[in-house]
C-alpha cells in the first residue's frame, strides 16, 4: 500500500508507526514534535531574528536566502556530517526550498506531494497528496515538469500550488485540505512550478506556459482565510475593444502593436515574487512574450509592457506602482521572472532600499524599490544582445543584428539566460550576492519563418533556436560567482560542473552553501570562495540548500534529486552526462549537523542504462525521421533529447517497453504510467506511435553500437 493510499484508509495519526518503513538507518522514532504554528504574519516573516526558522522561500520577506546563524562557520564547517535523512522512493527531480518553522520542516516534492517532517530527526509527520494525476490534461501533458519550487505559510496554514493550477490552503497541523482554488481553466495551457507567497493575510499566484499555448499572463491573489479571489493583476493588455481592466493596461497597450492579443501576449509570472514589508509593496517578475518573436507579436515594434519586467503592486488591491522593463521589445526569451531581492545598499554615500535583480538577459540590476528607478545594471556574464545599459533612459543598446533580421545570429546568453529561477543568495555581511550563473550563447534565425503568415500554436514561437557550436571557443559551462553589488563587479568566482547547479544559501557563519549536478554539496569562505568542505550525496543536486536550528543545533538541509525545467530543457544532450538513472538512486532530503552521526546509504554509482541491443526490432530509417518531430516535442523534456536520459524519466532505449506495440500503446496513448507523471498521448495515432518506437530504437541501435 502506498503512504498516501494509507494515509486515506486510516488517518495521519495512524499512519505514523508505518512511516519507519519511509527512513531506514535513521533509528527508533523519537520524536515528539508535532506539526503546525500559529500567528504567521508579516511581522514574524519580516523578522530576521528568528534565527532558528526558514519561514518564506527566500527564508523572510526580503529573499535573502541569509541566515545569520552561526555555529556552522568558516572554521567548524569541516565537522560538517549528516545528521538525519529521509529517503523518498517514489520521488524523482527535486528542486523545492523546503520551510522550517518552530522544528519541524515541510516541503514539496514530485507530483507536488506536500511532507511535514520532524527537522531534528526526520520522521514524516503527515504528507498530502493532490493528486495530479488526475489533473493531467492534454494541455499540460507535454512540458513533463511536474517539479515544483516551494510552498508558502501563513496563519496557520501551509499553501501550495499545483501543476494543473489549484490553490491549496493546508492544516500546518494535520496536513488536510482547508480550501482549493482553481486559479486557471483546467483544461488551458498553463501550468505551475513555482511556489506561491503570501503576506498580508493574502496568497499570491500566477502560472507557466507562455509557449504552450498562446496565454495572457496574470497573477492572482486569494484571500489566506477564505480562498476567495481578491485580485488579479494581467501582465499584458487584451484585446483593445474588450475594454481594459485598468489604467495600466491602456497605458500597456499603447506599448503593443498589430493584433498582439491573438498571440496572448504572454508575460507570465511563473516566479520572481517578492512582498516588501517596510514599503508595503509587492514585486512581480513577468516573462517573455508570445510568440517570442517581436516581429510576429508586435510588428510595428513597441516596447510591450510589461514583458520582462519588475512590476510593483499594491499589495491590498493589485494595482499597478510602478515598474522597470528589463529587456524592451523582449524577443529572446529573456524573462525577467528570476529572484527580487531586497537589499539596503550605500551607494555613493547614501542610503538605497534596492531591489537586486539578475534576469536571464546578462545584466545585473540594482533598482530604488521606492520608485521603480535604475541605480546601475552589468553584465554578469557574456551578453551580445546589447552593448551597455543607458543609465540616462534605463533602456538597453542594442548592438547590430541583435533582433536577428540579417539571418542567423550568435547571440549570448542563450535562451537559456544567464540565470535562471536557480536562486541568488544575498549576505549583508560580506554584502555580497552569490549568483549561480549559465556561461552560453546561442543561435536564432527567423529568415525560414514566413512573419507574415505566421499562425499561433502549440509550442510555436516564431523563430529557430539552437545551442551555440561548441568549437566556437565561447564558455558553454557554469559558475558560482560574488558579485559585488556597489562595485558592480565580481569579486570571486568558482567553475561549477555542467550547466544547471542549486540555488545557493550564505550565513553569517561566513559561508556559503550549493549543491552541484554531479552530486557534491560544496561550502565556501563566502568572503573568498575558497573551497571548505563538501559531500558527496551520490546524486545530483537540483534544489537549494536552507539552514535552520532546534534548541542548540544547526541543521543544513537540501532534498537530493537531479531535474527540473533547466536541467532537462538546456542541459541538452550533456545531461546524460552524469549518468543519474531514473529510479536508481534514492532521493532523498538530507539534514547535516556539526559531529552528525547518520550513516547515508551508499548510492548506486553512476552509468546510464545500458541499451538494448535486438535484432528483433528493425529500424526503419524514415519511420525514425517521421518519429524526431514528435519526440523531440513532446518526449525529450523528460526522456531526453535523442532519447538519451538524465534521471528525469526512464532512458527509453533501455526500455523493453518500446519493443511491444501493445506495451507501448498501453503507455504512451492509454496513460498507464499516468500516476507516475508520465500522461497519456490520447491523439497519437498507431502511424505516429509506430513512428516514435522507430526513432527511440534508431538511437538505442546507435547506443548499443558505440559501447
Ligand atoms: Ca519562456
Amino acid at each position: 500500500m502506498s503512504l498516501s493510499l494509507a494515509i486515506r484508509r486510516y488517518g495521519v495519526a495512524g499512519i505514523l508507526s508505518a512511516t519507519t518503513l519511509l527512513m531506514p538507518g535513521c533509528g527508533p522514532n523519537t520524536s515528539t514534535v508535532t506539526a503546525g504554528f500559529s500567528g504567521l504574519d508579516d511581522a514574524a516573516i519580516s523578522d530576521s531574528s528568528r534565527t532558528g526558522d526558514w519561514l518564506a522561500y527566500g527564508r523572510t520577506h526580503d529573499e535573502q536566502r541569509f541566515s545569520p546563524l552561526t555555529q556552522i562557520d568558516s572554521g567548524s564547517v569541516a565537522r560538517l556530517r549528516p545528521d538525519w535523512y529521509l529517503d523518498l522512493p517514489l520521488d524523482n527531480a527535486l528542486v523545492s526550498t523546503p520551510l522550517a518553522i518552530d522544528g519541524v520542516l515541510y516541503f514539496v516534492g514530485d507530483m507536488n506531494v506536500v511532507r511535514a517532517v520532524d527537522g531534528a530527526s526526520g520522521e514524516l509527520l503527515w504528507e498530502h497528496d493532490p493528486r495530479i494525476a488526475e489533473h493531467l490534461t492534454y494541455r499540460r501533458r507535454a512540458s513533463g515538469w511536474i517539479h515544483n519550487r516551494g510552498i508558502t505559510a501563513w496563519g496557520d496554514r501551509i499553501f501550495q500550488a499545483t501543476w494543473d493550477g489549484r490553490l491549496i490552503a493546508l492544516d500546518a497541523a494535520t496536513g488536510e485540505p482547508i480550501w482549493v482554488q482553481r486559479t486557471f481553466e483546467e483544461n488551458s495551457g498553463l501550468y505551475i512550478t513555482g511556489a506561491p507567497k503570501a503576506f498580508k493575510g493574502k496568497v499570491l499566484i500566477g502560472n507557466g506556459g507562455t509557449e504552450s499555448v498562446p496565454t495572457r499572463g496574470y497573477v492572482s491573489a486569494y484571500d489566506a482565510e477564505t480562498g476567495e479571489l481578491a485580485w488579479r493583476f494581467h501582465i499584458v493588455p487584451g484585446n483593445p475593444a474588450d475594454g481594459f481592466e485598468s489604467d495600466a493596461m491602456a497605458m500597456a497597450a499603447s506599448t503593443w502593436t498589430g493584433e498582439w492579443w491573438k498571440y496572448g501576449g504572454g508575460g507570465n509570472a511563473w516566479h520572481g515574487f517578492t512582498y516588501d514589508a517596510e514599503l508595503d509593496q509587492l514585486y512581480i517578475g513577468t516573462g517573455n512574450g508570445a510568440p517570442w518573436n517581436h516581429k510576429v507579436r508586435s510588428p510595428g515594434g513597441g516596447d510591450n509592457l510589461f514583458l520582462c519586467s519588475v512590476v510593483a503592486l499594491d499589495p491590498d488591491t493589485g494595482e499597478y506602482l510602478w515598474h522597470y522593463q528589463t529587456t524592451p521589445g523582449e524577443s529572446w526569451d529573456y524573462t525577467s521572472n528570476m529572484d527580487i531581492v531586497l537589499a539596503d545598499l550605500t551607494l555613493d554615500g547614501r542610503p538605497v532600499k534596492a531591489i537586486l535583480h539578475a534576469p536571464k538577459n546578462g545584466f545585473f540590476y540594482v533598482i530604488d524599490r521606492t520608485n521603480g528607478r535604475l541605480l546601475s545594471a552589468d553584465p554578469y556574464a557574456e551578453v551580445t544582445w546589447a552593448d551597455r545599459i543607458d543609465m540616462r533612459t534605463g533602456r538597453p543598446v542594442e548592438t547590430q543584428n541583435a533582433r536577428y533580421a540579417n539571418g542567423p545570429a550568435r547571440i549570448a546568453p542563450s535562451i537559456a539566460g544567464a540565470h535562471s529561477a536557480q536562486a541568488m543568495s544575498y549576505n549583508p555581511q560580506t554584502r555580497l550576492v552569490y549568483l549561480p550563473t549559465i556561461h552560453a550563447a546561442g543561435i536564432f534565425n527567423d529568415s525560414d519563418v514566413d512573419l507574415e503568415n505566421w499562425a499561433p500554436g502549440e509550442f510555436r514561437i516564431g523563430v529557430a533556436t539552437s545551442w551555440q557550436p561548441e568549437d566556437d571557443g565561447a564558455r558553454f559551462s557554469a559558475s558560482l560567482q560574488a558579485w559585488d553589488p556597489v562595485t558592480r563587479k565580481t569579486v570571486w568566482e568558482v567553475p561549477q560542473p555542467g550547466l544547471a547547479n542549486s540555488g545557493t544559501l550564505t550565513t553569517a557563519g561566513n559561508l556559503v552553501f550549493a549543491g552541484r549536478e554531479d552530486g557534491r554539496l560544496v561550502a565556501y569562505d563566502a568572503e573568498s570562495g575558497e573551497l571548505l568542505w563538501q559531500y558527496d550525496l551520490g546524486l545530483g543536486i537540483s534544489a537549494p540548500p536552507i539552514t535552520f536550528a532546534i534548541d542548540d543545533t544547526q541543521y543544513i538541509a537540501v532534498l537530493v534529486g537531479f531535474g527540473g525545467g533547466v536541467a532537462s530543457g538546456i542541459m541538452g544532450s550533456r545531461a546524460p552526462n552524469h549518468g543519474w538513472r531514473y529510479g536508481r538512486q534514492t532521493r532523498r532530503l538530507v539534514a547535516f549537523a556539526l559531529d552528525g552521526q547518520a550513516r547515508l546509504p551508499v548510492q548506486p554509482p553512476a552509468g546510464n542504462a545500458a541499451p538494448i541491443a535486438t535484432e528483433n526490432f528493425t529500424v526503419e530509417i524514415a519511420r525514425s525521421e517521421q518519429g524526431e518531430a514528435p519526440f523531440e516535442l513532446f518526449c525529450a523534456g523528460c526522456h531526453g533529447p535523442a532519447a538519451a536520459a538524465a534521471g528525469m524519466a526512464p532512458d527509453l532505449r533501455a526500455s523493453a517497453i518500446v519493443m511491444e506495440a501493445w506495451a507501448f500503446t498501453s503507455v504512451v496513448r492509454d496513460g498507464a504510467r499516468r500516476a507516475r507523471g508520465m500522461p497519456g498521448f490520447d491523439d497519437f495515432t498507431d502511424e505516429e506511435l509506430l513512428a516514435l518506437r522507430h526513432y527511440i530504437r534508431h538511437h538505442a541501435d546507435a547506443a548499443a553500437a558505440a559501447r
